[in-house]
């Protein structure tokens, strides 16, 4: 089973981008990170304002290894 896409209402105000910073020692965010900052930056080829908030998002729902 794949739970991809769940919507989570109301949980945060918050712009999920205003606390986007990888975890250190997670390579998966810090993987998750880079595309983030190519995404989310203006100026670069990749520049993809709905693809740096997915970005975000998972990397503020990633476990980081702490899960069983
Ligand atoms: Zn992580």
């Amino acid at each position: 089973m794949t739970k991809k896409k769940v919507q989570t209402p109301a949980v945060q105000s918050l712009d999920p981008l205003a606390n986007t910073k990888p975890t250190p020692g997670c390579k998966v965010c810090s993987a998750l990170y880079k595309q983030w900052k190519a995404f989310s930056n203006p100026y670069s080829p990749d520049y993809d304002p709905s693809k740096a908030t997915d970005r975000a998002v998972e990397m503020r729902r990633h476990s980081h290894g702490e899960a069983k």
